[in-house]
């Protein structure tokens, strides 16, 4: 968002509730505006918190919404053709729509993914086979309650390749209300016919959602009656080239800052898990049809969005470059690795008796720098809602310089030989 009053506020439409009947959550408005290039347009927008545009015959850019002295801008979808999803910072009556280079009718759909009762968290277990790594996966049955159910029949295939991507929507405070609104304007987005600004998909597009909360949400679920597992429905997220292929989507931006601690721990365990059940070596390359040089074995088992034929920058620059890119001499890929090493704890020890083993010296520090009594091959310092304030670095000595960093409690990422991944807590006085 940044501070912008249009310049060209040349029209100023006003174009009225469309009369039918609508619920507080899930669609609460639908419009279509003829759309000129560089004017205005107030909108009813019916104490929406979010908006779907789409325009079939149209280039979105230039374009953005005005919200008080606040400008939202409107980002074309990398999953969907002409299309955007725009989350308002609160729920607004009107909001004034700026047209950019779109030219053409086109369908706003307003939308409020907040329940109208509060959702309480549940469940459904998953556990890899050797019982270390378990989590948790809210069913649609649950975070769907209250909006529309889908009505069609999902399809399979055999997934062997998972592809990770973000939602691009704008990131909000790490909590499963959070989460939960914004994936449920995801879902409203994404099955909304497209003649009211949606992509008019028979459901959500992935297969599961991770919020910034690390709660993990099944995507797209089989029916009662089908013998296939919901991690091998067909989706919508990688280009009409969704066969053989599991997506998971980061809810929320991760263009320039990482997701959450919790939310990369929740993608590890998933992966993790999925890995194991169905059989997929990480390690490996795959023909698949989202090959995009089409040669043999082109595609790694787990990819970022981008790594197959689309044009986007899913899952976003900085998550990209941070876990989907080997560091040099080294090769494997970060999130290879990571997911290698959550659950683990080495064998013949404890959780206690690693604390023991693997300690980071002095805690708390008022000096510059901390000394860790362990060999550790690189280092990365998040902070405490798991953004990364120091990317991991290879390190030859074992002492930890801290003179950049500020007053505050932070996790040091060690990357290990004899313990795997270690995380220990330090605080900077
Ligand atoms: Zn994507």
């Amino acid at each position: 968002m940044t501070k912008h009053i249009p310049s060209l506020l040349t029209l100023l439409a006003f174009f009225g509730f469309t009369g039918a009947a609508y619920s507080q959550q899930g669609v609460v408005k639908s419009t279509t505006i003829a759309v000129q290039p560089a004017n205005s347009y107030q909108v009813e927008a019916n104490s929406a918190e979010a908006v779907g545009l789409k325009c079939e015959s149209c280039v979105m850019e230039q374009a953005y919404f005005v919200v008080g002295q606040d400008t939202v801008k409107v980002t074309q979808d990398a999953h969907a053709d002409m299309a955007a999803l725009v989350f308002l910072p609160s729920k607004q009556k009107t909001v004034t729509f700026y047209s950019g280079t779109i030219k053409g009718d086109l369908s706003l759909n307003f939308m409020n993914g907040t329940p109208t009762k509060p959702i309480a968290k549940k469940g459904v277990t998953l556990r890899t086979g050797d019982g270390n790594c378990s989590f948790e996966v809210v069913p649609p049955s649950v975070w769907r309650a209250g909006l529309n159910q889908p009505s069609y029949t999902p399809g399979f295939s055999t997934t062997n390749v998972i592809a990770v991507h973000h939602g691009a929507s704008a990131n909000t405070a790490p909590t499963y209300e959070e989460s939960l609104r914004v994936l449920r304007s995801y879902y409203t987005y994404h099955t909304t016919p497209k003649a009211n600004g949606g992509n008019g998909w028979s459901d959500i597009g992935y297969n599961y959602l991770i919020g910034p909360d690390g709660t993990i949400f099944l995507g797209r679920e089989k029916l009662s009656w089908q013998t296939r597992d919901s991690d091998e429905i067909i989706g919508a997220h990688l280009c009409a080239m969704n066969t053989n292929t599991m997506g998971i989507c980061m809810i929320g931006d991760y263009s320039n800052q990482m997701p959450t601690a919790k939310a990369l721990e929740s993608l590890y365990k998933l992966i993790k898990w999925k890995a194991e059940k169905s059989n997929i070596d990480l390690d490996s390359r795959v023909l698949h049809p989202a090959d995009p040089n089409r040669t043999q074995n082109n595609i790694p088992r787990l990819i970022g969005h981008r790594e197959g034929p689309c044009s986007t920058t899913c899952p976003g620059e900085l998550f990209y470059k941070n876990h989907f890119i080997s560091p040099a001499n080294h090769p494997d890929r970060p999130i290879r690795n990571e997911v290698g090493n959550v659950c683990e704890v080495p064998l013949g020890f404890t959780n206690e008796e690693m604390n023991q083993i693997v300690v980071v010296y002095p805690n708390p520090t008022n000096g510059s720098e901390l000394k860790a009594n362990f060999e550790y091959r690189t280092v990365a310092v998040h902070a405490l809602d798991g953004k990364v304030i120091r990317p991991a670095t290879k390190k030859s000595g074992e002492s930890i310089s801290t003179s950049d960093l500020a007053k505050g409690i932070y996790f040091l990422h060690f990357d290990t030989p004899d313990y795997g991944r270690v995380v220990r807590r330090v605080v900077i006085n």
